[in-house]
């Protein structure tokens, strides 16, 4: 049978590139949870947008496209496998011309209308730790555990390159830092589901921790809530 409410989740929010991925991805490990990467969700869809040359100003044309558009995560090796209309979009994805347009396409309403309704859906009966941009504040406010990660600019856009060289893609720094800023400004200022540090997510500045320390401390903190929750 399946449960109609999610189980525990964790919804960890923050800038781009303040180390959500690699946190919640060990967390959910550690903790034996389910992971939700919304990113690659707008992302599965900005590459539609751009492969069919939609207009997002184009209301009916975003609204067909949205309707013949379907994404599906998996978790498989040790690896999140993203699907777009059932084929493997894993790498593709993740090019900086895709990096580069996601934000206007996650601004547009219908686009988070759509990836919060399967976000949710897939959060049914399942304990998750589920990362973005609006997970505490809009898909999930009543996440047992509220996590916002934010790092100093310079260290996110070094890790970045770092990652992108390792991946074989050659970039800047400086270009990766005109993108992390540009697309922190654009999600947290659009109307619909900005970013934001809601009051009641635990604030990690992870510009000086290591990725053990991070995982360890949102690990710590669920543990603590479990046990509140079971005395309660
Ligand atoms: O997490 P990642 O950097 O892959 O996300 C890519 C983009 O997707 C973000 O810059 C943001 O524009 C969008 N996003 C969003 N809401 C989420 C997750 C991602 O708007 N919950």
């Amino acid at each position: 049978m399946k449960l109609r409410e999610p189980g525990f989740v964790v919804a960890i929010d923050g800038t781009a590139g303040s180390g959500k991925s690699t946190t919640a991805k060990a967390s959910a490990r550690r903790l034996g949870f389910d992971y939700m990467d919304t990113g690659a969700m707008y992302r599965a869809m900005t590459l539609k947008v751009l492969e069919t040359g939609t207009r997002i100003t184009d209301k009916a044309g975003m609204a067909r496209l949205l309707r013949a558009t379907r994404i599906d995560l998996s978790w498989c090796k040790g690896r999140l496998w993203v699907k777009l209309d059932r084929r493997d979009v894993t790498s593709a994805i993740r090019t900086p011309e895709v990096t580069g347009y996601v934000s206007e396409v996650s601004a547009v309403p219908a686009v988070r209308d759509k990836m919060k309704v399967e976000q949710r859906r897939a959060a049914l009966g399942r304990n998750l730790v589920c990362e973005g941009r609006d997970i505490g504040s809009v898909v999930f406010p009543d996440a047992g555990l509220k996590v916002y990660l934010d790092c100093d600019v310079p260290e996110r856009a070094a890790r970045r390159v770092a990652e992108w060289r390792e991946d074989g893609m050659r970039t800047s720094r400086t270009s990766v830092t005109a993108n992390l800023r540009r697309r922190d400004r654009l999600d947290s200022g659009r109307k619909v589901a900005p970013l934001v540090r809601v009051a009641d997510a635990v604030l990690l500045d992870t510009t000086m921790l290591t990725i053990e320390e991070q995982v360890e401390i949102v690990c710590s903190l669920v543990r603590r809530r479990l046990a509140l929750m079971e005395r309660a």
